[in-house]
């Protein structure tokens, strides 16, 4: 068994040796004590209080959870399409910045749109910015909905030659360009949010 002294953030894994109550008061949670020796018992980050001789372990999830709840709006960016589902990466919660930590979500089809989606391509492409809202919790990611009207694509670029697209038309759009035209499930505001988007 590896008895190492093991410091703040580093990743323990499952039944590791993290010391003994002698040295720490061992987290309930997370930790468990047999023969006065601390183990872990979960995966994560090593949190050491030398204060207060607390010792703990963090997971990601964790700080997820805290933050982002169920009927939150967030604006995030569409990184890619699958056949029934879009992943898309997010940092705005409910109009508030948090540039320390990137989320994931995802879309599912039967979410996009209180009208029925044949194609996600006809929705959404890479790169959108997508205001959604959480609608569920599902272990370290997030499923989101845009099927609200002030929900969806609120900045688009055409897929041929990057050009900022121009609405045309309920759920269309059109690049002043090259001409290309493309559909998406707008918000109602689409092109019309005057926060930064893009960081
Ligand atoms: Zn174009």
């Amino acid at each position: 068994m590896d008895k190492k002294t093991l410091n703040n953030n580093e990743i323990v894994l499952t039944g590791q040796y993290l010391g003994v109550v002698e040295e720490f008061l061992p987290d309930k949670q997370s930790t468990f004590v047999k023969d006065g020796q601390i183990y872990a018992s979960r995966s994560g980050l090593l949190n050491i209080d030398h204060k207060k001789r607390k010792i703990e372990i963090k997971t990601n999830q964790e700080e997820n959870w805290k933050i982002v709840k169920v009927g939150d709006v967030v604006i995030g960016v569409i990184l890619f399409l699958r056949q029934y589902s879009v992943g898309i990466n997010f940092y705005t919660i409910n109009q508030k910045v948090h540039f320390n930590s990137g989320y994931f979500g995802n879309i599912h089809v039967s979410q996009i749109s209180d009208r029925y989606v044949e194609k996600i391509q006809e929705a959404f492409q890479i790169t959108d910015i997508v205001r959604a809202r959480v609608i569920k919790l599902n272990y370290n990611e997030f499923d989101l909905s845009t099927s609200e009207k002030n929900l969806g694509v609120i900045y688009a670029d055409c897929v041929i030659c990057g050009t900022p697209l121009v609405q045309i038309g309920y759920n269309k759009l059109r690049c002043e360009r090259c001409g290309n035209q493309e559909t998406r499930k707008l918000a109602t505001d689409y092109r019309k949010v005057d926060q930064p988007l893009r960081y």
